[in-house]
């Protein structure tokens, strides 16, 4: 019964990430899943992420310090980094990852790296254009 109801959370919170095709923060997973289960608590939304993070199926991303968001992988192999737009919050895929050449060179002093992360913070081109005409 429990494994039963686990699996129904799991497959709710992935089919979630799989149709917003971007980051998500626990708060939003939180409360688009209250929509079907109304009574999950935010500590099982959070175990559950654990052990979609454990199975590689979804990545986790810090934003601005105390923020972190989810995102569907769509392979175990995919590499991508974002930036949030701090006005309207929007996604942008960064083009490439810069960090490997650095990885490898750190990597030959012995240094075993387990993650990385890339933290630009700004605003977009359309939000740059509103600033402008205020
Ligand atoms: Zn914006
Ligand atoms: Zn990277």
């Amino acid at each position: 019964m429990e494994n039963t109801r686990n699996t129904r959370q799991r497959q709710l919170i992935l089919s979630l990430l799989r149709e917003a095709d971007r980051p998500m923060s626990i708060n939003e997973i939180h409360s688009q899943v209250s929509h079907s289960l109304p009574r999950i608590a935010k500590s099982t939304i959070y175990r559950n992420i654990d052990n979609l993070l454990n199975q590689n199926l979804i990545e986790k991303y810090h934003f601005n310090d105390n923020e972190i968001f989810y995102r569907i992988k769509e392979d175990v192999d995919e590499h991508k980094h974002f930036i949030i737009c701090d006005k309207c919050k929007n996604v942008f895929d960064l083009p490439a990852c810069p960090i490997h050449e650095i990885e490898d060179a750190i990597q030959k002093e012995g240094f075993i790296i387990k993650d990385h992360q890339i933290q630009i913070i700004g605003i977009c081109s359309k939000c740059a254009g509103e600033e402008k005409l205020k």
